[in-house]
């Protein structure tokens, strides 16, 4: 035995071990490269041929040749065999078990302010109030100018605005949409406007941003008995019974005359000095109203001879956290994910 087949016994040994060792296609390239790469066993061997006596070299020529072609048969084997195994293996990873238990999903809560915005709107399209949405980036004429509210008016100062450098500002209520919606639609009217109104106010019981829903209704001789009755309808439609009312004259610069709303407690109904809802008055202030000034609805492009109406607004967050049992109002601006998702529904 020359000493070049001696070599080739070595070397098919190796590679016999090394390749059945090999579990991947990636290994298997790398004894590939090993045994017939550029600096490989079988090709370190074949650049010796030349240093050979040439008597010797065909057979030995010969012999390389021959076991370049059986690692070559072997490695191509190989990975037939490995491409086969990982596929599937693949194929395994991607499969879906479907007869596994699911994982569960949290339920959904719907905000208070979004599900009583609804039930409000909900309860007054029974009485006939269609929704109107209006800028909350207002014009001065409407947010106060065309709400009997001019420029010098002491009412101004009731109202801490928001302003743009151009004079635009943060609507401070959402009574400007019953201008626009008057201008649009002209009389008879009946609209109800929810939306996010801003003041310059920020403590515990204030926010600088919170939700509003007024309601305006002019028609031909309307009266305060029917305000009256709109208002406790809703009222004892939101808390889901009748409740005792209570009126008081107030000030509003847009409404003639002008009246505040009481409802009974209704944490106690007045029977508890020490509750913390009323601080034991029995009473709690729900809503501001009137009848529309005639101004205004001169403003709004309808004639005060022939038509008048009422106007009412209320502040939903107050509404939502009595009628939800809340005792901090920033629960409803906080984002609080498991009070939210405490399981109320549209
Ligand atoms: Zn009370």
């Amino acid at each position: 035995m020359t000493s070049i087949q001696a070599e080739l016994g070595i070397i098919e040994r190796d590679f016999t071990e090394q390749v059945s060792a090999a579990s991947s296609s990636e290994e298997l390239q790398q004894v590939k490269v090993a045994f017939l790469g550029k600096k490989g066993a079988v090709t370190l061997i074949l650049k010796k041929l030349g240093s050979l006596p040439p008597e010797t070299r065909p057979a030995a020529g010969q012999a390389v040749n021959s076991l370049r072609d059986r690692i070559e048969a072997v490695i191509e084997d190989k990975r037939a065999r490995l491409d086969e195994i990982e596929s599937e293996a693949a194929e395994r990873s991607s499969m879906v078990d479907v007869t596994l238990p699911h994982r569960g999903r949290s339920g959904g809560g719907v905000h208070p302010v979004a599900q009583l915005t609804h039930d409000v709107i909900e309860i007054l399209a029974g009485l006939g109030f269609s929704v109107a949405l209006g800028p909350e980036i207002e014009e001065d004429f409407y947010n106060f100018e065309a709400l009997n509210i001019p420029q010098s008016h002491p009412a101004r100062d009731m109202q801490d605005t928001f302003y743009f450098p151009d004079g635009s500002l943060l609507r401070t209520h959402t009574s400007p949409v019953q201008v626009r919606s008057m201008l649009r639609h002209g009389a008879p009217i009946r609209i109800v406007c929810p939306g996010r109104v801003y003041r310059r106010d920020s403590d515990p019981t204030h926010s600088p941003m919170f939700n509003q829903l007024e309601g305006l209704l002019v028609d031909r001789d309307i009266s305060v008995a029917d305000m009256k009755g709109c208002l406790e309808t809703l009222m004892a439609a939101i808390f889901s019974r009748p409740l005792k009312a209570r009126y008081r004259a107030s000030y509003f610069p847009f409404t003639e005359p002008s009246i505040e709303l009481d409802i009974e407690c209704v944490e106690c109904s007045g029977k508890n000095p020490a509750c913390r809802i009323c601080k034991g008055t029995g009473w709690l202030e729900v809503a501001g109203m009137g009848m529309v000034h005639p101004n205004v609805i001169r403003y709004g492009g309808i004639d005060p001879s022939i038509y008048n109406g009422f106007a009412w607004g209320i502040g939903l967050d107050r509404i939502a956290m009595l009628k939800y049992g809340l005792t901090d109002l920033r629960i409803l601006f906080e984002g609080n994910v498991p009070y939210l998702l405490s399981g109320r529904s549209l």
